[in-house]
Protein backbone atom coordinates (compact mmCIF):
# COMPACT_ATOMS: atom_id res chain seq x y z
CA UNK A 1 0.00 0.00 0.00
CA UNK A 2 1.30 3.38 -0.89
CA UNK A 3 0.33 6.53 0.44
CA UNK A 4 -0.04 10.46 -1.11
CA UNK A 5 -0.28 14.03 0.52
CA UNK A 6 -3.78 15.12 0.73
CA UNK A 7 -3.06 18.24 -1.22
CA UNK A 8 -1.54 16.40 -4.09
CA UNK A 9 -3.13 16.32 -7.42
CA UNK A 10 -0.23 14.77 -9.15
CA UNK A 11 -0.53 11.68 -7.61
CA UNK A 12 3.29 11.43 -6.06
CA UNK A 13 3.59 7.85 -4.14
CA UNK A 14 5.46 7.36 -0.61
CA UNK A 15 5.85 3.79 1.12
CA UNK A 16 4.61 3.71 4.82
CA UNK A 17 8.49 3.70 6.37
CA UNK A 18 8.42 6.98 3.96
CA UNK A 19 5.91 8.80 5.74
CA UNK A 20 6.33 8.00 9.23
CA UNK A 21 10.16 9.34 8.93
CA UNK A 22 8.60 12.52 7.26
CA UNK A 23 5.67 12.97 9.15
CA UNK A 24 4.36 15.90 7.12
CA UNK A 25 4.32 16.12 2.99
CA UNK A 26 6.32 18.47 1.53
CA UNK A 27 3.32 20.67 0.30
CA UNK A 28 1.94 20.57 3.94
CA UNK A 29 -0.60 18.22 3.21
CA UNK A 30 -1.06 14.98 5.50
CA UNK A 31 -0.39 11.70 4.28
CA UNK A 32 -3.28 9.42 3.71
CA UNK A 33 -3.09 5.70 2.32
CA UNK A 34 -3.88 5.71 -1.48
CA UNK A 35 -6.68 2.62 -0.78
CA UNK A 36 -9.07 1.78 2.30
CA UNK A 37 -8.21 -2.28 3.29
CA UNK A 38 -11.03 -4.02 4.28
CA UNK A 39 -12.23 -5.50 7.04
CA UNK A 40 -14.92 -7.91 6.32
CA UNK A 41 -17.12 -9.96 8.84
CA UNK A 42 -14.96 -13.29 8.79
CA UNK A 43 -12.22 -10.91 9.54
CA UNK A 44 -14.18 -9.11 12.84
CA UNK A 45 -14.95 -12.98 13.72
CA UNK A 46 -11.54 -14.02 13.36
CA UNK A 47 -9.71 -10.83 15.53
CA UNK A 48 -12.70 -11.60 18.36
CA UNK A 49 -10.11 -14.58 19.41
CA UNK A 50 -6.85 -12.74 19.37
CA UNK A 51 -5.03 -10.49 21.95
CA UNK A 52 -4.66 -7.05 21.60
CA UNK A 53 -1.50 -6.92 20.72
CA UNK A 54 -2.53 -9.63 17.56
CA UNK A 55 -5.69 -7.27 16.80
CA UNK A 56 -2.83 -4.51 16.52
CA UNK A 57 -0.60 -6.18 14.04
CA UNK A 58 -3.17 -7.72 11.84
CA UNK A 59 -4.77 -3.89 12.18
CA UNK A 60 -1.10 -2.40 10.66
CA UNK A 61 -0.16 -4.81 8.77
CA UNK A 62 -3.37 -4.01 6.18
CA UNK A 63 -1.43 -0.15 6.28
CA UNK A 64 1.85 -0.97 6.76
CA UNK A 65 2.66 -3.19 3.90
CA UNK A 66 6.40 -2.69 4.09
CA UNK A 67 6.74 -4.09 7.86
CA UNK A 68 6.55 -7.34 8.07
CA UNK A 69 4.05 -9.29 9.95
CA UNK A 70 6.62 -11.08 12.79
CA UNK A 71 7.62 -6.98 12.79
CA UNK A 72 4.68 -4.84 13.96
CA UNK A 73 3.89 -8.26 16.03
CA UNK A 74 7.23 -7.96 17.90
CA UNK A 75 6.69 -3.99 18.08
CA UNK A 76 2.68 -4.87 19.23
CA UNK A 77 4.09 -7.00 22.10
CA UNK A 78 6.73 -4.62 23.57
CA UNK A 79 4.27 -1.39 22.92
CA UNK A 80 1.13 -3.08 24.68
CA UNK A 81 2.69 -5.30 27.43
CA UNK A 82 1.16 -5.66 30.49
CA UNK A 83 3.80 -3.76 32.85
CA UNK A 84 2.77 -0.78 30.54
CA UNK A 85 -1.04 -1.08 30.61
CA UNK A 86 -1.67 -3.10 33.96
CA UNK A 87 -5.10 -3.03 33.14
CA UNK A 88 -5.27 -4.23 29.33
CA UNK A 89 -4.58 -1.20 27.24
CA UNK A 90 -7.83 -0.61 25.59
CA UNK A 91 -10.56 -2.18 28.58
CA UNK A 92 -14.23 -1.84 27.74
CA UNK A 93 -16.57 -0.59 30.93
CA UNK A 94 -20.62 -0.62 30.78
CA UNK A 95 -21.65 2.58 31.86
CA UNK A 96 -25.73 1.95 31.27
CA UNK A 97 -28.42 1.22 29.14
CA UNK A 98 -26.35 0.48 25.68
CA UNK A 99 -23.92 2.68 27.03
CA UNK A 100 -20.16 2.02 27.02
CA UNK A 101 -16.66 3.34 27.89
CA UNK A 102 -13.65 2.40 26.17
CA UNK A 103 -10.88 3.61 28.86
CA UNK A 104 -7.73 4.48 26.76
CA UNK A 105 -5.44 5.51 29.56
CA UNK A 106 -3.91 2.51 31.03
CA UNK A 107 -0.27 3.29 29.75
CA UNK A 108 2.25 5.29 31.26
CA UNK A 109 1.28 8.86 31.44
CA UNK A 110 -2.41 8.03 31.98
CA UNK A 111 -3.52 9.32 29.05
CA UNK A 112 -4.77 8.35 25.99
CA UNK A 113 -1.30 9.51 23.78
CA UNK A 114 0.01 6.54 24.84
CA UNK A 115 -1.79 4.07 22.94
CA UNK A 116 -0.06 5.41 19.83
CA UNK A 117 2.97 6.67 21.09
CA UNK A 118 4.02 3.78 22.41
CA UNK A 119 4.13 2.40 19.79
CA UNK A 120 4.89 4.82 17.14
CA UNK A 121 8.72 5.49 17.80
CA UNK A 122 9.51 1.54 17.25
CA UNK A 123 7.81 1.91 13.82
CA UNK A 124 10.14 4.89 13.49
CA UNK A 125 13.05 3.33 14.58
CA UNK A 126 12.27 0.65 11.64
CA UNK A 127 11.87 3.17 9.08
CA UNK A 128 14.95 4.33 9.31
CA UNK A 129 16.45 0.95 8.93
CA UNK A 130 14.01 0.39 5.95
CA UNK A 131 14.87 3.46 4.37
CA UNK A 132 18.56 3.54 4.62
CA UNK A 133 18.77 6.54 7.37
CA UNK A 134 21.96 6.22 9.00
CA UNK A 135 21.47 8.96 11.11
CA UNK A 136 19.69 9.78 14.17
CA UNK A 137 16.20 10.98 14.25
CA UNK A 138 16.16 14.16 16.76
CA UNK A 139 12.66 14.66 17.90
CA UNK A 140 11.38 17.97 19.11
CA UNK A 141 8.46 18.31 20.95
CA UNK A 142 6.93 21.86 22.33
CA UNK A 143 4.25 21.01 24.90
CA UNK A 144 1.59 22.43 27.03
CA UNK A 145 2.04 19.36 29.17
CA UNK A 146 0.47 15.78 27.84
CA UNK A 147 2.05 15.11 25.02
CA UNK A 148 5.58 16.23 26.11
CA UNK A 149 5.28 13.46 28.42
CA UNK A 150 4.08 11.05 26.59
CA UNK A 151 6.25 11.51 23.67
CA UNK A 152 9.41 11.10 26.74
CA UNK A 153 7.96 7.84 27.92
CA UNK A 154 7.32 6.35 24.13
CA UNK A 155 10.96 7.50 22.70
CA UNK A 156 12.70 6.82 25.63
CA UNK A 157 15.57 4.65 24.95
CA UNK A 158 14.03 3.92 20.87
CA UNK A 159 16.88 2.74 18.98
CA UNK A 160 18.27 5.54 16.49
CA UNK A 161 16.33 8.13 18.13
CA UNK A 162 16.76 11.26 20.74
CA UNK A 163 13.59 13.29 21.76
CA UNK A 164 13.93 16.67 23.95
CA UNK A 165 11.03 18.36 25.27
CA UNK A 166 10.19 22.08 25.82
CA UNK A 167 7.42 22.95 28.13
CA UNK A 168 6.37 26.73 29.20
CA UNK A 169 8.15 27.40 32.60
CA UNK A 170 4.67 28.90 34.22
CA UNK A 171 2.29 27.01 31.88
CA UNK A 172 2.07 23.40 33.07
CA UNK A 173 0.72 22.16 36.15
CA UNK A 174 2.67 20.84 39.08
CA UNK A 175 1.95 17.45 38.31
CA UNK A 176 2.84 17.50 34.61
CA UNK A 177 6.39 19.27 35.62
CA UNK A 178 7.32 16.79 38.12
CA UNK A 179 6.13 13.86 35.19
CA UNK A 180 8.33 15.38 32.94
CA UNK A 181 11.13 16.43 35.06
CA UNK A 182 11.94 12.82 36.51
CA UNK A 183 11.79 10.83 32.80
CA UNK A 184 14.37 8.41 32.69
CA UNK A 185 16.07 7.33 29.58
CA UNK A 186 19.95 8.16 27.91
CA UNK A 187 18.41 9.40 24.74
CA UNK A 188 15.84 12.74 26.66
CA UNK A 189 16.26 15.92 27.23
CA UNK A 190 13.56 17.83 29.18
CA UNK A 191 13.99 22.06 29.26
CA UNK A 192 11.59 24.84 30.16
CA UNK A 193 11.13 27.76 28.27
CA UNK A 194 10.77 31.39 29.52
CA UNK A 195 7.43 31.91 28.24
CA UNK A 196 4.30 31.15 26.78
CA UNK A 197 3.00 27.86 25.50
CA UNK A 198 2.86 29.61 22.11
CA UNK A 199 6.63 30.90 22.57
CA UNK A 200 7.19 27.77 23.26
CA UNK A 201 5.50 26.26 20.08
CA UNK A 202 7.00 29.05 17.91
CA UNK A 203 10.95 28.44 18.97
CA UNK A 204 10.53 24.56 18.18
CA UNK A 205 8.73 25.65 14.96
CA UNK A 206 11.66 28.14 13.66
CA UNK A 207 13.99 25.89 14.64
CA UNK A 208 12.81 22.88 12.76
CA UNK A 209 12.70 25.14 9.20
CA UNK A 210 16.17 26.56 10.06
CA UNK A 211 18.69 25.71 7.01
CA UNK A 212 21.58 26.10 9.41
CA UNK A 213 20.49 24.04 12.03
CA UNK A 214 19.34 21.51 9.98
CA UNK A 215 23.14 21.37 8.36
CA UNK A 216 25.12 21.71 11.73
CA UNK A 217 22.24 18.11 13.12
CA UNK A 218 23.45 16.98 9.32
CA UNK A 219 27.22 17.31 10.35
CA UNK A 220 26.74 15.60 13.65
CA UNK A 221 24.63 12.72 12.34
CA UNK A 222 21.03 13.67 13.42
CA UNK A 223 17.94 15.06 11.66
CA UNK A 224 14.50 16.36 13.00
CA UNK A 225 11.52 14.62 13.49
CA UNK A 226 8.64 15.29 15.15
CA UNK A 227 5.98 13.40 17.22
CA UNK A 228 3.19 15.76 16.34
CA UNK A 229 -0.73 13.84 15.91
CA UNK A 230 -0.50 14.60 12.29
CA UNK A 231 2.05 11.83 11.83
CA UNK A 232 0.26 8.42 9.96
CA UNK A 233 2.27 6.48 12.35
CA UNK A 234 0.31 7.70 15.17
CA UNK A 235 -2.88 8.03 13.70
CA UNK A 236 -2.91 4.23 12.48
CA UNK A 237 -2.56 2.36 15.39
CA UNK A 238 -5.72 4.32 16.95
CA UNK A 239 -7.96 2.45 14.60
CA UNK A 240 -7.21 -0.72 16.35
CA UNK A 241 -8.90 0.11 19.53
CA UNK A 242 -12.19 0.66 17.86
CA UNK A 243 -12.04 -2.67 16.01
CA UNK A 244 -10.83 -4.41 19.90
CA UNK A 245 -14.17 -2.61 21.33
CA UNK A 246 -16.52 -3.88 18.47
CA UNK A 247 -15.18 -7.06 19.29
CA UNK A 248 -15.39 -7.19 23.19
CA UNK A 249 -19.52 -6.53 22.46
CA UNK A 250 -19.46 -9.28 20.06
CA UNK A 251 -17.93 -11.36 22.91
CA UNK A 252 -19.81 -10.12 25.51
CA UNK A 253 -23.29 -10.78 23.64
CA UNK A 254 -24.14 -7.25 23.44
CA UNK A 255 -24.49 -6.90 19.50
CA UNK A 256 -24.96 -9.29 16.64
CA UNK A 257 -22.77 -9.85 13.93
CA UNK A 258 -22.93 -7.06 11.96
CA UNK A 259 -25.40 -4.88 13.91
CA UNK A 260 -24.21 -0.70 14.11
CA UNK A 261 -23.11 1.01 16.75
CA UNK A 262 -22.24 4.53 17.69
CA UNK A 263 -19.10 5.79 18.60
CA UNK A 264 -18.71 9.59 21.04
CA UNK A 265 -15.19 10.56 21.00
CA UNK A 266 -13.61 14.08 22.98
CA UNK A 267 -12.21 15.81 20.29
CA UNK A 268 -9.27 17.95 19.84
CA UNK A 269 -6.78 17.47 16.69
CA UNK A 270 -9.52 15.36 15.35
CA UNK A 271 -7.22 12.46 15.36
CA UNK A 272 -9.14 10.13 17.59
CA UNK A 273 -11.88 10.42 15.71
CA UNK A 274 -10.81 10.23 12.41
CA UNK A 275 -9.26 6.78 13.66
CA UNK A 276 -13.26 5.39 14.14
CA UNK A 277 -13.75 6.79 10.85
CA UNK A 278 -11.18 4.84 9.23
CA UNK A 279 -12.41 2.16 10.94
CA UNK A 280 -15.98 2.43 9.34
CA UNK A 281 -14.45 2.55 6.45
CA UNK A 282 -12.78 -0.62 6.57
CA UNK A 283 -15.97 -2.00 7.35
CA UNK A 284 -16.37 -2.01 11.06
CA UNK A 285 -20.33 -1.49 11.67
CA UNK A 286 -19.61 1.80 12.92
CA UNK A 287 -23.25 3.94 12.72
CA UNK A 288 -22.82 7.64 13.93
CA UNK A 289 -19.73 9.34 15.00
CA UNK A 290 -20.30 12.33 17.62
CA UNK A 291 -17.98 14.47 17.64
CA UNK A 292 -17.67 15.99 21.01
CA UNK A 293 -15.87 19.28 21.85
CA UNK A 294 -15.48 21.76 24.84
CA UNK A 295 -16.54 25.45 24.55
CA UNK A 296 -13.74 26.09 21.92
CA UNK A 297 -16.67 24.40 19.73
CA UNK A 298 -15.25 25.34 16.09
CA UNK A 299 -15.89 21.72 14.99
CA UNK A 300 -19.88 21.74 16.24
CA UNK A 301 -19.98 24.80 14.35
CA UNK A 302 -18.25 23.21 11.07
CA UNK A 303 -20.22 19.61 11.20
CA UNK A 304 -23.84 22.19 11.51
CA UNK A 305 -23.40 24.76 8.98
CA UNK A 306 -20.23 23.77 6.67
CA UNK A 307 -18.01 26.81 7.62
CA UNK A 308 -15.02 26.38 9.28
CA UNK A 309 -14.07 29.49 10.82
CA UNK A 310 -11.06 29.73 13.31
CA UNK A 311 -11.84 33.74 13.89
CA UNK A 312 -12.92 33.04 17.37
CA UNK A 313 -12.12 33.73 20.98
CA UNK A 314 -10.00 31.08 22.34
CA UNK A 315 -11.58 29.70 25.90
CA UNK A 316 -9.12 28.19 28.33
CA UNK A 317 -11.27 24.81 29.63
CA UNK A 318 -10.75 22.46 32.19
CA UNK A 319 -9.94 20.13 29.52
CA UNK A 320 -7.09 21.54 28.14
CA UNK A 321 -5.78 18.89 25.36
CA UNK A 322 -9.41 20.00 23.36
CA UNK A 323 -8.50 23.77 23.81
CA UNK A 324 -7.71 24.01 20.13
CA UNK A 325 -9.10 26.08 16.99
CA UNK A 326 -7.17 24.41 13.95
CA UNK A 327 -7.91 20.55 13.81
CA UNK A 328 -4.92 19.49 11.72
CA UNK A 329 -6.52 15.92 11.33
CA UNK A 330 -10.08 17.34 9.78
CA UNK A 331 -8.05 17.67 6.86
CA UNK A 332 -7.58 13.98 6.39
CA UNK A 333 -11.61 13.67 6.33
CA UNK A 334 -11.81 16.33 4.00
CA UNK A 335 -9.86 14.63 1.61
CA UNK A 336 -11.54 11.37 2.07
CA UNK A 337 -14.72 12.99 1.19
CA UNK A 338 -13.74 15.52 -1.17
CA UNK A 339 -10.36 14.72 -2.97
CA UNK A 340 -6.86 16.49 -3.24
CA UNK A 341 -8.46 19.34 -5.40
CA UNK A 342 -10.77 20.47 -2.73
CA UNK A 343 -8.29 19.67 -0.09
CA UNK A 344 -5.71 22.13 -1.52
CA UNK A 345 -8.64 24.96 -2.28
CA UNK A 346 -10.10 24.67 1.55
CA UNK A 347 -6.64 24.59 3.09
CA UNK A 348 -5.18 27.53 1.11
CA UNK A 349 -8.79 29.58 2.21
CA UNK A 350 -7.98 28.43 6.01
CA UNK A 351 -4.51 29.80 5.54
CA UNK A 352 -5.65 33.20 3.97
CA UNK A 353 -8.79 34.02 5.91
CA UNK A 354 -9.15 31.70 8.66
CA UNK A 355 -11.92 30.09 7.14
CA UNK A 356 -13.71 28.22 4.83
CA UNK A 357 -17.01 26.97 3.48
CA UNK A 358 -17.55 23.39 2.01
CA UNK A 359 -20.04 22.58 -0.96
CA UNK A 360 -23.65 21.40 0.10
CA UNK A 361 -22.83 18.02 -1.32
CA UNK A 362 -19.62 17.60 1.19
CA UNK A 363 -21.64 18.82 4.21
CA UNK A 364 -24.33 16.27 3.43
CA UNK A 365 -21.85 13.67 3.12
CA UNK A 366 -20.16 14.43 6.49
CA UNK A 367 -22.86 14.34 7.88
CA UNK A 368 -24.11 11.28 6.68
CA UNK A 369 -21.46 9.77 9.27
CA UNK A 370 -21.00 12.81 12.28
CA UNK A 371 -22.53 14.73 14.08
CA UNK A 372 -21.19 17.77 16.14
CA UNK A 373 -22.10 18.43 20.23
CA UNK A 374 -20.46 20.36 22.76
CA UNK A 375 -20.36 21.39 26.50
CA UNK A 376 -19.17 24.38 27.83
CA UNK A 377 -17.72 24.25 31.84
CA UNK A 378 -20.87 23.94 33.91
CA UNK A 379 -22.22 20.90 31.31
CA UNK A 380 -18.89 19.32 31.70
CA UNK A 381 -18.67 19.63 35.43
CA UNK A 382 -22.15 18.29 35.60
CA UNK A 383 -21.56 15.33 33.57
CA UNK A 384 -18.45 14.50 36.05
CA UNK A 385 -20.62 14.72 39.26
CA UNK A 386 -23.90 13.37 37.05
CA UNK A 387 -21.98 9.97 36.36
CA UNK A 388 -20.38 9.49 39.60
CA UNK A 389 -23.80 9.44 41.44
CA UNK A 390 -25.43 8.02 39.34
CA UNK A 391 -23.12 5.65 37.22
CA UNK A 392 -20.45 5.14 40.45
CA UNK A 393 -18.17 5.79 37.24
CA UNK A 394 -15.34 8.32 37.79
CA UNK A 395 -14.65 10.29 34.59
CA UNK A 396 -11.61 12.68 34.03
CA UNK A 397 -13.05 16.35 32.15
CA UNK A 398 -12.57 15.37 28.62
CA UNK A 399 -14.37 12.52 28.50
CA UNK A 400 -17.14 14.13 30.91
CA UNK A 401 -17.67 16.60 27.83
CA UNK A 402 -17.95 13.04 25.59
CA UNK A 403 -20.53 11.77 28.10
CA UNK A 404 -22.40 15.12 28.22
CA UNK A 405 -22.81 15.09 24.52
CA UNK A 406 -23.67 11.81 24.33
CA UNK A 407 -26.04 12.44 26.38
CA UNK A 408 -27.53 15.34 24.23
CA UNK A 409 -27.13 13.09 20.88
CA UNK A 410 -29.60 10.35 22.48
CA UNK A 411 -32.29 13.25 23.83
CA UNK A 412 -32.21 14.92 20.42
CA UNK A 413 -32.06 11.74 18.08
CA UNK A 414 -34.36 9.05 20.21
CA UNK A 415 -31.23 6.71 18.46
CA UNK A 416 -31.00 4.29 21.21
CA UNK A 417 -28.18 2.02 19.36
CA UNK A 418 -24.93 1.13 21.75
CA UNK A 419 -22.78 4.23 22.49
CA UNK A 420 -19.30 3.63 22.97
CA UNK A 421 -17.80 6.87 24.69
CA UNK A 422 -14.13 6.94 24.46
CA UNK A 423 -12.93 8.05 27.67
CA UNK A 424 -9.16 9.73 27.00
CA UNK A 425 -7.41 10.34 30.19
CA UNK A 426 -6.92 9.00 33.89
CA UNK A 427 -9.49 11.08 36.16
CA UNK A 428 -6.55 11.52 38.36
CA UNK A 429 -4.83 13.21 35.39
CA UNK A 430 -6.61 16.24 35.86
CA UNK A 431 -7.69 15.87 39.73
CA UNK A 432 -8.55 19.27 40.69
CA UNK A 433 -10.85 19.94 38.36
CA UNK A 434 -12.45 16.42 38.67
CA UNK A 435 -12.38 17.09 42.60
CA UNK A 436 -13.64 20.74 42.03
CA UNK A 437 -16.78 19.19 40.24
CA UNK A 438 -17.47 16.64 42.47
CA UNK A 439 -17.35 18.77 45.93
CA UNK A 440 -17.75 22.33 44.31
CA UNK A 441 -14.37 22.79 46.95
CA UNK A 442 -11.19 23.63 46.17
CA UNK A 443 -8.82 20.99 46.67
CA UNK A 444 -5.52 22.12 48.95
CA UNK A 445 -3.27 22.28 45.64
CA UNK A 446 -2.73 20.68 42.27
CA UNK A 447 -0.38 17.53 43.80
CA UNK A 448 -2.55 16.77 47.09
CA UNK A 449 -5.40 16.68 45.02
CA UNK A 450 -5.07 13.29 44.05
CA UNK A 451 -4.69 11.63 47.50
CA UNK A 452 -8.04 13.73 48.00
CA UNK A 453 -9.89 12.73 45.18
CA UNK A 454 -8.59 8.98 46.11
CA UNK A 455 -10.21 9.79 49.78
CA UNK A 456 -13.13 11.03 48.30
CA UNK A 457 -14.05 8.30 46.17
CA UNK A 458 -12.04 5.44 46.82
CA UNK A 459 -10.34 4.72 43.41
CA UNK A 460 -6.65 4.12 43.42
CA UNK A 461 -4.32 6.79 41.96
CA UNK A 462 -2.75 4.76 39.21
CA UNK A 463 0.70 3.65 38.74
CA UNK A 464 1.95 6.39 36.58
CA UNK A 465 1.02 9.02 38.80
CA UNK A 466 0.97 7.45 42.28
CA UNK A 467 3.73 8.69 44.61
CA UNK A 468 5.05 11.66 41.75
CA UNK A 469 6.18 14.03 44.06
CA UNK A 470 8.81 11.80 45.50
CA UNK A 471 10.06 11.39 42.24
CA UNK A 472 13.88 12.09 41.94
CA UNK A 473 14.10 16.18 39.47
CA UNK A 474 16.63 14.76 36.67
CA UNK A 475 15.89 18.13 34.48
CA UNK A 476 16.14 21.53 36.13
CA UNK A 477 17.08 22.94 33.01
CA UNK A 478 15.47 26.22 32.37
CA UNK A 479 16.42 29.00 28.84
CA UNK A 480 15.23 32.09 26.86
CA UNK A 481 13.54 31.32 23.77
CA UNK A 482 16.17 32.38 22.38
CA UNK A 483 18.66 29.76 23.58
CA UNK A 484 16.63 26.97 22.40
CA UNK A 485 19.00 26.49 19.68
CA UNK A 486 21.48 26.78 21.37
CA UNK A 487 20.32 24.12 23.81
CA UNK A 488 19.59 21.35 21.24
CA UNK A 489 22.80 21.49 19.91
CA UNK A 490 24.54 21.72 23.33
CA UNK A 491 22.75 18.25 24.27
CA UNK A 492 23.38 16.25 20.84
C1 LIG B 1 -5.08 14.71 22.84
C2 LIG B 1 -6.28 14.53 23.71
C3 LIG B 1 -7.60 14.65 23.21
C4 LIG B 1 -7.90 15.06 21.79
O1 LIG B 1 -7.61 14.04 20.87
P1 LIG B 1 -7.48 14.39 19.31
O2 LIG B 1 -7.01 13.15 18.69
O3 LIG B 1 -6.49 15.52 19.23
O4 LIG B 1 -8.84 14.81 18.85
C5 LIG B 1 -8.66 14.43 24.07
N1 LIG B 1 -8.45 14.12 25.38
C6 LIG B 1 -7.20 14.00 25.90
C7 LIG B 1 -7.04 13.69 27.34
C8 LIG B 1 -6.08 14.19 25.09
O5 LIG B 1 -4.85 14.08 25.62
Amino acid sequence: MMYKSTRDITNQKFSSAEVIKKGLADDGGLFVPDEIPVLNSEDIKNLCRMTYSEKAAFVLSKFLTDYTYDELFSDCTEAYRAESFPGGPAPMVKLGESQYILELWHGPTAAFKDMALQIMPRLLSRALVKTGETRTALILVATSGDTGKAALEGYCDVAGTRITVFYPQDGVSRVQKLQMSSQNGANVNVCAVRGNFDDCQNGVKHLFSDPDMAAELDRRGYFFSSANSINWGRLAPQIVYYVSAYCDLITSGAVRDGEEINICVPTGNFGNILAAYIAKLMGLPLGKLICASNSNNVLTDFIRTGTYDRNRRFHVTMSPSMDILISSNLERLIYFIAGAGKTKEYMAELKKSGKYTVSDDIKKKITETFVGYFADEAATSSAIRGTHEKNHYLSDTHTAVALSCADIYRKDTGDNRIIITASTASPYKFAGDVYRSLTNRNPAGDLEALDELSALTGIAVPYPLAGIGNRKVRFNDSVEVSEMKDYVTEKL
